[in-house]
């Protein structure tokens, strides 16, 4: 079936942090099969970053299983978390934490240093995957010679170069400005369409999550409240707003729309799918709009 598939599943997870008691995660249950593209929200404290370094096995399970490619790794000594972090795990933390004193190649080609692969490949895999991000005419830069969203591209080769079953980027374009923010998430998403590559993005940005994701788990006070489609996610609004969280601004506007006698889809999310239904609607109560603001040519 679907569930031992799965390629991370989580059952009952939770997560009691020792040192001061706080239960980040309350029985989780999370099923994430190959290839999926989910983001991850949440207000801040409500278990997003724990959520994350328990799949990504930086951390260990209070109770609950973790399986991972069907292997129960929930209560592995750390050694053995660490052994299998560097196989299957790639990670785009919000730092672009590159070491600044190797260029952007040495960067990418660390992690197989790390597995003992040997020098000439390491070269070769680290400039292929660069050439993938677009930054191969970059490799001889130090981090500081880039631009924060070069630099973050830099960081998503070095996660992706030892091919790992999931990459988890944990809020990848915090301090980024608008162009940077986009360079990444498309570059993401682009790894994602052409290399069909599982994907768990933290995102705060309910704009950018309406465009590019398939599925959102929202997280309040460590449990998961919803994991749905984005569309159908952001129809409870008004819990949302409960939990320090809102819809996209479309949402508002064509909820607004619709309550004032306009027939609008009131789960369109983007600008697009808004414009069109907005035009559709205009058109088919014939409003004299159209005709004289000229919008539809
Ligand atoms: P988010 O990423 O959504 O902001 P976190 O997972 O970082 O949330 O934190 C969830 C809760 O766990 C918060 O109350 C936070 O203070 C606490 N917490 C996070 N990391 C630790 C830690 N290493 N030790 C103790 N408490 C932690
Ligand atoms: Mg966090």
């Amino acid at each position: 079936g679907r569930s031992e598939s799965a390629l991370l599943k989580l059952i009952h997870a939770s997560k009691i942090y020792a040192k001061n008691g706080i239960c980040a995660l309350n029985a989780v249950d999370l099923t994430v099969q190959d290839g999926d593209y989910i983001s991850v929200t949440g207000a801040s404290g409500s278990g997003k970053s724990t959520l994350m370094h328990i799949l990504g096995l930086l951390d260990s399970l209070t109770e609950g299983e973790y399986l991972l490619d069907g292997a129960a790794v929930a209560h592995l000594p750390a050694k053995q978390r660490a052994r299998l972090r560097s196989e299957k795990i790639g990670f785009v933390f919000q730092q672009f934490r590159l070491l600044t004193g190797m260029t952007a190649l040495e960067n990418v080609a660390l992690p197989l240093a790390l597995q003992g692969v040997p020098r000439h490949e390491r070269s070769e895999r680290a400039l292929a995957v660069l050439e993938r991000v677009g930054l191969s005419d970059r490799a001889n830069h130090r981090p500081h010679q880039l631009s924060g969203g070069q630099q973050q591209r830099v960081a998503i080769a070095r996660a992706v170069v030892t091919e790992p079953c999931v990459i988890l980027a944990d809020e990848p374009t915090a301090g980024l400005d608008p162009m940077g923010r986009d360079e990444i998430l498309d570059q993401i998403a682009s790894l994602h369409e052409t290399r069909g590559i599982t994907i768990i993005l933290v995102s705060h940005s309910m704009e950018d999550i309406a465009k590019y994701v398939e599925r959102l788990i929202v997280m309040n006070h460590g449990e998961a409240v919803f994991d749905d489609e984005p569309k159908k996610v952001f129809s409870h609004y008004k819990e949302l707003e409960t939990m320090g969280l809102a819809a996209p601004q479309i949402t508002y506007i064509m909820h607004a729309l619709k309550e004032h006698g306009l027939n609008v889809d009131a789960d369109a999310t983007t600008v697009e799918e808004a414009r069109d239904s907005i035009l559709a609607a205009l058109k088919a109560s014939d409003s004299p709009l159209l005709k004289e603001g000229g919008a539809e040519k």
